[in-house]
């Protein structure tokens, strides 16, 4: 018997009451209106932002709703659970995780390769390469020695699905090395898959070519690699397969050794198991994904004269910084939100309902790894909101949200500036990181932005005049602004402080973070005036 992705229970979630289950996928809608499946519940957080990517690609792959009526109708009715069981039977093929066959996300026919620890799926930890030059400091060594069949499916998914990196020929994800995803957020995960899932006509239209329809264009581990060997290999693009592959891509030739199976615990999760495994075999220059590739879970900007960029994780985090590009259209710098977002932004016209069904009203979530290069320095995962805006004053309300975000990003530069001048004789020579001052910034505005948005909303729909809206936000970026800088120019651990230069640089920021300031003027287009 084989341990099968579809038929088995591995996904560890959490239902309404708080109970925990270990379910099979056909699962996920079960006792759906008592007591619901609310949340995925896995040992690590990188492995719950890739099993709803699983969700989501395989309810996109085997029943996308075949239009927007029907795809309304799913939301709040979903499929039963034996109508799932059957549905995802047609693909249960391509999911056995051991056996003599294709096994899921694992290369068909690698016989040798470098044999790596179980443990280096994992995307925090050191590769080779860093354990010979120990710099692993902040990584225990050999923490993760074995998984269960449960850990090693999710973290082998992670690895295909967010590869780094990895040096010479280990290609990275088909979205680059550590991608940011963006998701609606519903109450349940079924609501949160179904958000996520876009009709089968938008779906093929948006990328790839729907005709490869062979099963190794949608699973590439069906068929050979399509290897990527210096001079002999090739890449692949999205006219190579079919658009279902942006969800199940396989940059890693990756086998995991199954005869050294055994019994005990495992090393993520800590649950004992009757099958753990503890090695894989890898081999470089597995399938290179090159070309214009629009995973509808990612955010990208234009690129003038080459392929759109998907948007990876920032240090710092993701806050309202990232509205523009991740909730609607960046105009100036070619940011295009993610494709299910723009498919919200559409449903939530034709359906006014739609959040109302959210019980706290419909949410982004965003989440990605801070990487650096092959290493992961954090995983970040933050919620937005997303307010219902109508179609005839929406174009009106997005400009002077993206007039706001500006003025906040110029006014965070100011201080930045001025924080630095105050702390240092010399600031252009200080090239430590001023990241907390930012950071600091955006937190202490966030909630300031979302009743701002709300107000806006509001005046647009009427006609109203905008400007003490515009003068009242300046104001709070301002004083926001002026709380960090004293804060800051008062820890006197870095350099004797000097009363004047402080005062000077103080003056300076008040100067630059007026409402009269010209720059700060143009930006929100107040009347000269004020
Ligand atoms: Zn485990």
């Amino acid at each position: 018997m084989t341990f099968n992705l579809i038929h088995d229970a591995w996904i560890p979630v959490r239902r309404q009451d708080e109970t925990r289950a270990i379910i099979a996928p056909w699962q996920i809608t079960e006792d759906y209106d008592h007591n619901p499946i609310i949340a995925l519940d896995a040992a690590r957080a990188d492995f719950d932002g890739a099993l709803i990517q699983f969700f989501i690609g395989l309810v996109q792959t085997v029943i996308p709703p075949k239009d927007d009526r029907a795809w309304r109708a799913g939301l709040t009715n979903p499929p039963e659970v034996s109508v799932l069981k059957h549905a995802f039977d047609a693909v249960a093929f391509a999911f056995h995780l051991d056996g003599d066959g294709p096994r899921f996300m694992q290369d068909l026919t690698l016989a040798e390769g470098e044999k790596r620890g179980i443990g280096t799926l994992l995307i925090e930890a050191p590769g080779d390469n860093t354990l010979e030059n120990n710099t692993d400091f902040f990584i225990k060594r050999g923490l993760v020695e074995q998984m269960c069949l449960s850990c090693a499916a999710s973290a082998l998914f992670t690895l295909q699905t967010n590869a780094p990196s990895g040096g010479a020929g280990h290609r990275t994800s088909l979205r680059g090395g550590g991608p940011l995803t963006t998701l609606v957020l519903g109450d349940t995960v079924w609501q949160t898959i179904w958000l996520n899932v876009l009709s089968k006509g938008a779906f093929f239209a948006s990328c790839c070519d729907p005709k490869k329809t062979s099963k190794s264009a949608i699973f590439p581990w069906l068929s050979q690699t399509r290897t990527s060997e210096k001079g002999t290999g090739q890449t692949t693009t999205p006219l190579d397969v079919h658009p279902a592959q942006m969800f199940w891509a396989m940059p890693r030739r990756i086998r995991i050794d199954f005869e050294q199976e055994r019994r005990g615990t495992c090393g993520v999760c800590d649950d004992p198991s009757n099958r753990v495994v503890s090695h894989y075999v890898t081999k470089n220059y597995g399938t290179n994904y090159e070309g214009a590739w629009l995973h509808p879970l990612t955010p990208y900007t234009e690129v003038v004269g080459g392929p759109p960029n998907p948007r990876k994780g920032q240090p710092g985090g993701v806050h309202y910084r990232y509205w523009l590009g991740l909730v609607q259209v960046d105009d100036e710098e070619g940011g295009m939100p993610a494709r299910v977002v723009k498919e919200f932004w559409e449903r939530q016209v034709k359906w006014s309902d739609l959040h109302s069904i959210m019980r706290r009203g419909a949410r982004l979530r965003a989440f990605a790894y801070d990487m650096e290069n092959m290493k992961a320095r954090c995983w970040y995962d933050a919620t937005m909101p997303l307010f219902q805006i109508n179609k005839e004053v929406r174009s009106e309300y997005e400009a002077i949200v993206a007039r706001m975000l500006r003025a906040a990003v110029v006014i965070a530069a100011n201080v930045r500036k001025c924080v630095k001048k105050a702390m240092f004789k010399y600031p252009k020579r200080v090239k430590g990181d001023f990241s907390i001052v930012d950071v600091r910034f955006w937190q202490t505005t966030e909630s300031a932005f979302y009743s701002l948005l709300e107000q806006c909303r509001e005046q647009s729909s009427t006609g109203g005049d905008l400007t003490p809206l515009k003068m009242e936000w300046v104001k709070t970026l301002a004083r926001a602004g002026e709380r960090i800088f004293n804060d800051l120019s008062q820890n006197k651990q870095l350099e004797v402080a000097e009363p004047m230069r402080i005062a000077k640089a103080y003056q300076e920021m008040r100067r630059l973070n007026a409402p009269t300031n010209r720059k700060i003027r143009e930006i929100l287009d107040l009347p000269r005036s004020t």
